[in-house]
């Protein structure tokens, strides 16, 4: 599967707990993400990670160009709900286009959780 990977800076650490705790899992895909998330995971898991741009600089359209284009499996995307971001339209755009194609697109830990079963199962 591919997967993109986005946090936001106050979820960062979040996100680098969750792939390592399931790098096993994460291993067997293919693994996207925007710059400093991705860089982020590359170095405290060592996964290879295919990295877009910079989120504020357009990285969560480059991964919405891959989910219109049928290239992106499931997007997990840590957002802060309590932070405003310069970005929003590109974020919103983002939750959009994953609904206008139904990819599946987790915005918490919890959601996150669900999928890696899913991905687990799927194995
Ligand atoms: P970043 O982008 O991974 O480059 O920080 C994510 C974001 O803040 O949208």
């Amino acid at each position: 599967m591919r997967i993109a990977f986005i946090a936001h800076d106050k979820k960062k650490d979040d996100i680098v707990d969750f792939v390592k705790r399931y790098k096993d899992v994460f291993e067997g895909h293919e693994i996207f993400a925007t710059g400093t998330t991705g860089k982020l995971i590359n170095e405290m898991t060592g996964l290879k990670v295919n990295r877009f741009l910079s989120g504020p600089l357009g990285g969560d359209q480059e991964i919405g160009s891959k989910v219109a284009q049928g290239e992106m499996d499931i997007v997990i995307f840590l957002r802060d709900p309590l932070t405003s971001q310069p970005h929003e339209p590109d974020i919103a755009a983002l939750l959009r286009i994953c609904d206008v194609h139904c990819v599946p697109l987790a915005t918490n830990l919890g959601s996150a959780e669900v999928f890696v079963k899913a991905l687990k199962s799927h194995n």
